[in-house]
C-alpha cells in the first residue's frame, strides 16, 4: 500500500480529509495544501472519476495550485480544494450538497469553498445553509464583489494576453493579432468577445461545435477543428478548456510565439515549462493570468471592497506577468519555474 505522504503529488500538504455521508452516499476529499497566508481557499469540483486514485491526485494538485494562485494574487488566503466523487450520471441532489456543506463546516474554517467544474451558484446556496465557510454566492447588486467569477477571470486573461503581445511582439494593441482559442465557454467565450472588439483575428475551437459556430457568426471568428487549434499558425494560443494540454508532443507542434489562457494546470509536467522556454515561446503561468475569478470570490468572502476594487486588482495581473517574464529572461529560467519560485517564497517554503 502506498501512503498519502509517498504519493508523487503530495507536496507537504497540511491535511487531506476523506469524507463519506452514509445517508446520501456522498464521498468527498478536501485537501488543504497551505494555510500559511490564511485559510485554505479553493473551489469544489464535482466530477466522475474513473478511479479513486485520480480523485486524490486531482485534490492534491488543485489545492497546491490554489496556494500558488492565492499567494500570487496577493490574497490573505491559503490553498485548498475539494473534490466530490460523482457517479457516472453525475447525480446531484440538494441533500448531497447539504451533506457536503456539513463536511466543510466540520473543518471549522480551515477550508473555504466556492464553485469549480460541475458546481454552480445554486449548489453554493445549498452548501451555505450548512456552513458559513463558503463564497461564490449569487449577488443582488452588480457593484458588489462576488457572483460568477467567469467575467473577472476573462478580464484578467484578456489583459494578460495583451501584456504578452506587448512584451513579446512589441505591439500596443491586439488589432490584427491572430489568437487561436481552445474552448469558448464562460471564460474563453468572453475573452473572444473582448479580443474581437479590439479587432483581433480569431480562430476558435470547442467540442460544442454549434456553440462555436454561433459565436463565430456573432464576432467574425473562424471555427477550426479540435485537433487543429493547437497547431494553427497564429500569434497567440489561448487554452481555455482543459488542463495538461501542453506536453512534449503538443509543444513541438505549437506554431505561436505566445501561450496565454485561463485553463488550470496547462503544463502536463514541470518539464514542459522548460520545453516551452526552449522553443522561445512566451508562457503566461496559468495560476497568475487566471486569478481574476479568485480575486472576486475572495473579496466577496472577506467582505472587502466591491466590484470596482476587484477590477482594480485584476488590472494588476499584467504587471505580475511582466515581472515573471523579465526574471525569466534575465535568469534564463522558464516562466513557469520563476512563478513557482515566487509563489513558494510567499508561502514561506
Ligand atoms: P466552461 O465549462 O464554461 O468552458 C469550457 C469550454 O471548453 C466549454 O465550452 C467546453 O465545451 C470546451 N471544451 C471542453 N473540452 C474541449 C476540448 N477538448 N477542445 C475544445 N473545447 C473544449 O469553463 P470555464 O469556466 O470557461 O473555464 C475554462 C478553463 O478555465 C477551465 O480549465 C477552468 O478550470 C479554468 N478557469 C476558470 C475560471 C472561471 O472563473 N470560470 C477561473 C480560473 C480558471
Amino acid at each position: 500500500m502506498v501512503a498519502m505522504w509517498d504519493l508523487q503529488d503530495f507536496d507537504g500538504h497540511e491535511g487531506v480529509h476523506f469524507f463519506h455521508d452514509a445517508e446520501t452516499g456522498l464521498r468527498a476529499i478536501i485537501a488543504i495544501h497551505s494555510t500559511h497566508l490564511g485559510p485554505g481557499a479553493g473551489g469544489t469540483r464535482f466530477w466522475h472519476y474513473e478511479n479513486r486514485e485520480t480523485a486524490v491526485t486531482d485534490a492534491l494538485r488543485l489545492s497546491r495550485g490554489m496556494s500558488f494562485k492565492n499567494a500570487m494574487a496577493g490574497l490573505p488566503l491559503g490553498g485548498g480544494k475539494a473534490v466530490i466523487l460523482a457517479d457516472r450520471n453525475r447525480t446531484k441532489t440538494p441533500e448531497m450538497m447539504a451533506a457536503f456543506g456539513r463536511m466543510v463546516d466540520s473543518l471549522c474554517g480551515v477550508y473555504i469553498t466556492a464553485e469549480d467544474v460541475g458546481i454552480n451558484t445554486a449548489d453554493m446556496v445549498e452548501i451555505s445553509k450548512q456552513t458559513k465557510y463558503v463564497s461564490g454566492l449569487p449577488i443582488s447588486d452588480q457593484s458588489d464583489a462576488g457572483g460568477d467569477p467567469g467575467p473577472f477571470t476573462a478580464m484578467g486573461v484578456y489583459l494578460g494576453l495583451k501584456a504578452a503581445v506587448k512584451y513579446k511582439l512589441g505591439r500596443d494593441s491586439v488589432e490584427g493579432v491572430h489568437v487561436a482559442i481552445q474552448g469558448v465557454g464562460s471564460v474563453g467565450g468572453r475573452v473572444a468577445r473582448l479580443l474581437a472588439k479590439d479587432g483581433a483575428q480569431l480562430s476558435i475551437a470547442d467540442i460544442d461545435r454549434d456553440h462555436a459556430n454561433v459565436l463565430a457568426g456573432e464576432i467574425g471568428a473562424t471555427v477550426v477543428g479540435l485537433d487543429e487549434i493547437m497547431r494553427v499558425e497564429a500569434d497567440v494560443f489561448s487554452p481555455n478548456a482543459l488542463g495538461a494540454i501542453l506536453d512534449e508532443v503538443s509543444i513541438a507542434h505549437l506554431n505561436v510565439p505566445i501561450v496565454a489562457g485561463a485553463a488550470n494546470n496547462q503544463l502536463a509536467t514541470p518539464e514542459d515549462g522548460q520545453r516551452i522556454f526552449d522553443r522561445d515561446i512566451l508562457f503566461a503561468p496559468d495560476y497568475v493570468i487566471n486569478s481574476g475569478g479568485i480575486i472576486s470570490v475572495a473579496l466577496e468572502y472577506l467582505g472587502e471592497g466591491n466590484a470596482e476594487e476587484v477590477n482594480q486588482r485584476v488590472a494588476k495581473i499584467p504587471e505580475r506577468l511582466t515581472a515573471i517574464w523579465e526574471e525569466s529572461a534575465s535568469r534564463k529560467l522558464p516562466a513557469s519555474e520563476v512563478a513557482d519560485n515566487m509563489a513558494e517564497a510567499l508561502l514561506g517554503r
